[in-house]
């Protein structure tokens, strides 16, 4: 029998909570992983940078069905790692704070199967950096503790000394305390700490629905229900609790909290949700329509035969720019097909998309509109008797041809794509929608409006208290069409101009 081959486990952490504060070792080892097992804990956005074909396993450890024993984790890692698979064992925060991790590094020695350990930011360190309640804060505090709050009822083998915590002259930080709060708070003062000792509970650190509640140690306990606070969360005693207001930056973002609808096509939909993140928001991703290549069309194969025969090329769109070099990907071209034209662009976006493919476009004046484009690219250039082709998406308006024809150019107008309603589940975003779950509703073109609103009729809309936000003018007269009342329209036509007008609707005046 050949000698199997040996796997290799990875004990990851996954960081607290918001996808991005993994380590960058942390997503590289998820991005070569074959196999990844995967805490409840974790983002499960970071499965994203995992390989197509890489086997995925959740392993809860809640009760009930579909939940793992750590014995059962143990095993799943040791026989992955004997198939010779590189396995990723993904857990919230740091691996080895309440996580586990000797057990399954003991059962990984004892198999023989070789392990790393990636740290990862623990959830006290995040919530703490989050809200602004610094645990180390000189003023309050120069030691602090971690304690797990599983052991408070004192049914398990506890090592939790309530005299020593009491008198603790620092910050304590339990995790896993929010089912035994009323314990913990108790314990904590039947051995003298003084009922007026600040504390704070931190739920969903560093996520937009993170909550903080805040009270004296003999209050927590109603705040905490009055709030309804669940795990997973935290608990903070001590002086550091009651810190500065001021340094809660996370919360204090105009945007922290709010629930964005995104009504693009998929990948519009997901590089605009991680710009909505960014600002503290909540996306909610609702696909429109999809983008259909027309690129295996006789008219584009045409097109690309006698290409070096155009002085100018005209993309209009980051999208169009994807079509067309995946176009040329699939026929084993590259970016020299354009080595004798000059390239115009509508809009630095669409520029930034050809950089990616290594092509500096000539022209690309800061304008929002073909119309506008077609008068500044003919003002820019002669075009009288020049051939100018216009890659573009079939359902383009006719303005920017109809300018350039003014300037005496000959121009071809070819479509790369065309745009096909796509709808996710409407059922289901109409209800968050009719139970005000739903802050903003964003549009960032007229077909997007056309389909949100076959789907989903503007009386809900209407009706309700989202609001509804339109990229740009040309989007607003057609969500008006529709009949929907369009609170505000950006005054920069990008999606970053988009979320700069909600933020200054948002802000407190
Ligand atoms: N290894 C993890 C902790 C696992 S124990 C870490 O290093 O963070 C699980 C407990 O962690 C939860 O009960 C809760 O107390 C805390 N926790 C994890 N993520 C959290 C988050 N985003 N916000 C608040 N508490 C969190």
């Amino acid at each position: 029998m050949s000698q199997a081959k040996k796997g290799f486990v990875y004990l990851v952490g996954a960081g607290p909570g918001r996808a991005d504060l993994i380590t960058l070792r942390g997503a590289e080892r998820i991005r070569i992983a074959d196999c990844i097992l995967c805490d409840k804990l974790a983002n499960p956005a970071l499965l994203e940078h995992a390989r197509l074909d890489a086997q995925i396993i959740h392993v809860p450890k809640r009760i009930g069905a579909g939940s793992f024993t750590q014995d059962q984790i143990n095993q799943l890692l040791v026989s992955k790692a004997l198939e010779g698979k590189i396995v990723v064992r993904l857990k919230g925060g740091d691996p080895c704070i309440f996580g586990r991790v000797t057990e399954e590094a003991i059962a990984l020695n004892e198999a023989g199967v070789g392990f790393e350990i990636v740290p990862g930011v623990t959830a006290a360190i995040a919530a703490s950096e989050y809200t602004g309640i610094m645990l180390t804060d000189r003023r309050y505090s120069s030691q602090v503790a971690f304690i797990t709050g599983r052991e408070a009822d004192g049914k398990e083998d506890t090592n939790i000394d309530w005299d020593v915590l009491a008198r603790f002259p620092g910050t304590l930080v339990f995790y896993m305390g929010i089912g035994s709060l009323s314990l913990i708070a108790e314990r904590l003062t039947a051995h003298g700490r003084a009922a007026d000792t600040p504390v704070a509970l931190v739920a969903d650190a560093t996520l937009p629905s993170q909550r903080v509640v805040r009270a004296p140690l003999c209050g927590i306990v109603e705040a905490s229900q009055k709030a309804k606070i669940e795990p997973p969360a935290l608990i903070i005693v001590g002086a550091a609790a009651g810190g500065d207001e001021e340094l809660n930056w996370f919360m204090r973002q105009p945007l922290f909290g709010k629930t964005i609808v995104t009504t693009r096509d998929a990948a519009g939909n997901a590089e605009f949700a991680r710009k909505i993140l960014d600002r503290g928001a909540r996306p909610v991703e609702f696909a429109t329509i999809a983008i259909q290549p027309l690129t295996d069309g006789n008219e584009f194969l045409r097109t690309l035969t006698h290409l070096a025969d155009y002085h100018w090329v005209i993309f209009t769109s980051p999208n169009g720019v994807k079509v067309f070099f995946d176009a040329m990907a699939a026929l084993g071209k590259d970016a020299r097909v354009f080595a004798s034209n000059k390239l115009a662009t509508l809009g630095a976006k669409t520029a930034a998309a050809l950089a990616q493919y290594g092509i500096k476009a000539d022209f690309v004046p800061t304008v929002f509109t073909g119309r506008e484009l077609g008068w500044q690219l003919v003002a820019f250039a002669n075009l009288n008797g020049k051939k100018v082709l216009s890659l573009r998406s079939e359902l383009a308006t006719d303005d920017l041809v109809d300018v350039l024809q003014k300037g005496g150019a000959i121009v071809e107008d070819v479509p790369l794509y065309t745009v096909v309603p796509k709808t996710g589940d409407a059922e289901a975003l109409r209800r968050q929608i009719e139970d005000g779950q739903i802050d903003w509703l964003t549009f960032a073109s007229p077909s997007a409006a056309r389909n949100f609103f076959d789907a989903i009729g503007p009386e809900a809309v209407n009706a309700g208290r989202a609001r509804v936000a339109s990229i740009g003018p040309v989007t607003s007269e057609q969500l008006k069409k529709l009949g929907v009342r369009v609170d505000l329209t950006a005054a920069e036509y990008t999606t970053d101009g988009l979320l700069d007008a909600i933020e200054a609707a948002e802000r407190p005046t």
